[in-house]
């Protein structure tokens, strides 16, 4: 009888541009030869491997899909896959890497002025700035609607006050997009960059997923910076939202690449460890449990193909890209707790990989927009009720 190990059950590669499987297979390589065998120990004494950045700047894949500035223009299938890759290695890279690329340069690229764009994305594309993204705050998660850090208008420039938590890569970043509300009340994105006056990142402590990722509390105090770094076009929080869809549909994608990890783990470990005098794969409930394990990485597979697609066409809506995040991240979290419990007691020790995905699905699961908020943004767009305005 034939036996298979390949996840890419439906032949999606075949869906796949030549361009789109060498990305893929560039970071996969990447990842199997250069994050996996150093990323456990970071993980667990919750460092960040800095020694990656070069290496991952070599690849020149920063800016995803944005044209021109110096970034590849690639399609938004292969920025996809490439979250795909990056989760499968390791989460905490994969978030690295998103903050930056995705959420940082998406930001300066959709809301950006010329001069902007010129200054920021080609060096971002080298890697040789990092850019972070600050938008939640101590009292406001998923109501970011409602943030309160303020951005004074004082002659030639903002002065801004407040405070941001979660902000990935902040502590380290060369320019972190601090979301704040002007004198008009209106919700804008402004450049602050590294060593400025007043702005102070402290990384966050005693973080049980994604350890080998820094996340920043921030303050910020009379932080003064020149008038010209706000973002020109973010005039509102509907803005901020243009550019957090566009990343979701990657989020997407990164909960794929966990499962895909998953089931490799479980069924390799299935094939060979023994009990009762058979390796696993010979009882049936194992089996049972492999097929729908294998079943959720499919249909995850498809659905993100057919949204990067949508996106390509600029046809993806808010809602597509919720319900992609919702349905991945839910299947995501399942396939690894059932990976997880395949391996047993070895399945909550690093050494087996399976562990970290377990601990780093929970963030993927709540972060982006937890699975709540994405389900009543589906919701909405199913009833045309909002569910969750506070007024
Ligand atoms: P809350 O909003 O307080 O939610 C608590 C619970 O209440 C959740 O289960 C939620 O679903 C539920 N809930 C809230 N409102 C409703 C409602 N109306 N109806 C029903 N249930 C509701 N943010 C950034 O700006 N930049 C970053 O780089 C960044 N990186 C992150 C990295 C990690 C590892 C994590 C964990 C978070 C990061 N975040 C970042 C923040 C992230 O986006 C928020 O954690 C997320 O939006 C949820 O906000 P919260 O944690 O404050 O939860």
């Amino acid at each position: 009888i034939a036996s298979t190990t390949n996840t890419d059950f439906y032949l999606m590669d075949e869906l796949l541009t030549e361009e789109e499987r060498t990305i893929r297979q560039k970071v996969r390589h990447f990842c199997d030869t250069e994050v996996i065998p150093i990323i456990n120990d970071y993980w667990e004494r919750a460092a960040f491997p800095f020694e990656l950045i070069p290496k991952l700047a070599q690849l020149k894949l920063a800016g995803g899909s944005i044209k021109g500035y110096g970034c590849p223009g690639m399609s938004t299938v292969a920025a996809g896959l490439i979250g795909l890759e990056l989760a499968r290695g390791d989460a905490s890279i994969c978030t690295f890497y998103g903050v930056h690329s995705g959420l940082a340069m998406s930001s300066i690229a959709m809301l950006g002025s010329e001069e902007q764009k010129q200054r920021w994305l080609p060096a971002m594309a080298r890697m040789e700035k990092i850019g972070a993204f600050g938008l939640t705050e101590p009292n406001h998660g998923s109501d970011a609607v409602a943030l309160e850090t303020r951005a004074q208008r004082d002659g030639d420039s903002y002065m801004l006050n407040g405070s941001k938590r979660w902000i990935g890569n902040a502590s380290f970043a060369d320019v972190v997009i601090i979301w704040a509300r002007d004198d008009d009340g209106k919700v804008g994105g402004f450049l602050v960059e590294k060593g400025t006056p007043g702005f102070e990142p402290t990384v966050m402590k005693g973080k049980v997923a994604k350890r080998a990722v820094w996340q920043a509390d921030i303050t910020l105090t009379n932080v003064r910076i020149p008038a010209e770094n706000r973002l020109a076009h973010s005039h509102s929080f509907k803005d901020t939202s243009s550019v957090l869809t566009a990343t979701r549909s990657g989020v997407a994608w990164e909960a794929v690449g966990h499962a895909v990890a998953a089931y490799e783990i479980a069924l390799k470990y299935a094939q060979e460890r023994v009990q009762f005098g058979k390796t696993l794969v010979n009882f049936q409930i194992i089996q049972d449990k492999l097929a729908k394990m294998l079943a959720n990485v499919t249909s995850m597979q498809l659905l993100s193909l057919r949204l990067g697609q949508l996106q390509e066409e600029g046809k993806m809506t808010a809602a597509m890209a919720s319900l992609a995040k919702m349905n991945n991240a839910r299947l995501a979290r399942e396939v690894v707790a059932d990976a997880r419990e395949m391996l047993g007691g070895n399945g909550i020790l690093l050494e087996y990989h399976i562990a970290r995905h377990h601990a780093d699905i929970e963030a993927v699961f709540t972060y982006e927009g937890t699975d709540t908020i994405q389900s009543l943004i589906v919701g909405r767009e199913i009833t045309g009720v909002q569910a969750f305005s506070s007024r």
